[in-house]
């Protein structure tokens, strides 16, 4: 007999399901859900294919997860093509089988089974699924979360399925993610022939000093949850392309990376403080991908942590590594976010795989999550 989270995951890793294409992914995890009484709610935004389904009442516990993949990338390189699901040595193989539909499949049997045995559960079990977290995410759970709160929907708990182990099941889950804000600066000078730099104003010059103070500036210590916050200099462009032209404006574009002890806001009035101060005639212009968010321990982290230990035998660390993620916009709705998933080594590359036996053993760590919290 096979088991019933493996054979649920191959369903879906047989749908070529690249962003933000669903590829049917999604009527298959509704199908199950509407089987034992969940309400489905389709949310389609643009390109995008999303729901919210839920059951019962009161305090809710979603799990919210990806149907869309990466590209396969060069087919050739891949020992079994990429949407023939194929399990060998105990790893099943294909696209998307760690990130992130064996965890869809995990968490859609944990909800059978947990419903099965307890058909009057206290809480509420409710599914947040979007066609696109890897690509745009415009239309996916952003999206989702703001009609969900322009209704005043509540959401106390979240678990995500994102491959967060890094060398053996839940070893670490991710408590937040850190916030990333990008500038795109322009300084403005004045053109001329270099021969002549009396009748020009050189952007480079003047941009230089006040880069080099950005880069040494100390944004922050970090704290318990969080690294100190960095910022890298990603692009940089200046110059016609000839020796003897002084170009005109210079571009740069920047990235910080940052803690919860900073706001975007206060990162900017520094970053500008630091530009005026050099006397820099320039504009910029700023895009905020993602706030930071944090889960700090409470009923979700704990319940997470008696799971894992549970079944794995040990407690997982608690990080906030990695880049943006979906948590970041579910968090505004004030919910506890944990991200908990399996083994990341072959996310996005050739070959991704997943243990079968990690997918069986992260349906039950989510199925005693589920137990915990609203049974
Ligand atoms: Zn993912």
């Amino acid at each position: 007999m096979t088991c019933p989270v493996i054979e649920l995951a191959q369903q879906l890793i047989k749908q070529p399901s690249v962003s933000p294409d669903d590829k049917g992914c999604q009527d298959i995890m509704i199908a199950h859900l509407q089987a034992i009484g969940f309400t489905i709610e389709r949310m389609p935004f643009g390109d995008t294919n999303n729901f919210w389904a839920y059951r019962g009442t009161g305090p809710t516990l979603a799990f919210a997860g990806h149907t869309d993949v990466v590209p396969a990338g060069d087919e050739s390189q891949w020992e079994h093509p990429p949407f023939e699901p194929t399990i060998r040595n105990g790893m099943l193989y294909g696209r998307g089988a760690a990130d992130m539909k064996g965890s869809l499949a995990a968490m859609v049997i944990a909800a059978e089974r947990f419903v099965a045995a307890h058909p009057n559960h206290r809480g509420r079990l409710a599914f947040l699924i979007t066609s696109d977290e890897e690509a745009k995410a415009t239309h996916g759970t952003v999206k989702v979360v703001e009609a969900l709160m322009s209704r005043n929907e509540r959401l106390d708990y979240c678990l995500i399925g994102e491959p967060s182990s890094q060398h053996r099941l839940g070893d670490m889950v991710k408590n937040g993610r850190r916030g990333s804000l990008t500038a795109n600066l322009t300084v403005h000078g004045i053109q001329g022939h270099v021969a002549y730099p009396h009748l020009a104003d050189n952007p480079i010059h003047r941009a230089l000093p006040a880069l080099q103070t950005l880069v040494n500036t100390h944004w922050d210590d970090g704290n318990e949850f969080f690294p100190a916050t960095s910022m890298q200099i990603a692009n940089i462009h200046a110059g016609t392309g000839s020796h003897n032209v002084i170009p005109g404006k210079m571009q740069v574009q920047f990235n910080f990376r940052f803690s919860t002890e900073l706001t975007d806001s206060q990162i900017r009035e520094q970053v500008e403080t630091i530009l005026k101060n050099h006397h820099l005639n320039y504009t910029i212009d700023w895009i905020l991908p993602g706030q930071p968010f944090l889960t700090a321990k409470g009923e979700l982290v704990n319940a997470v942590i008696q799971a894992i230990d549970q079944y794995c035998g040990y407690q997982p660390e608690l990080s906030t590594s990695g880049g943006t993620s979906d948590g970041r916009f579910i968090a505004q709705m004030g919910a506890q976010v944990i991200e908990l998933g399996p083994l990341n080594a072959t996310i996005h590359k050739v070959n991704e795989s997943v243990s079968a036996a990690d997918l069986q053993q992260l349906s039950r760590i989510y199925q005693r999550v589920m137990e915990q919290l609203i049974q």
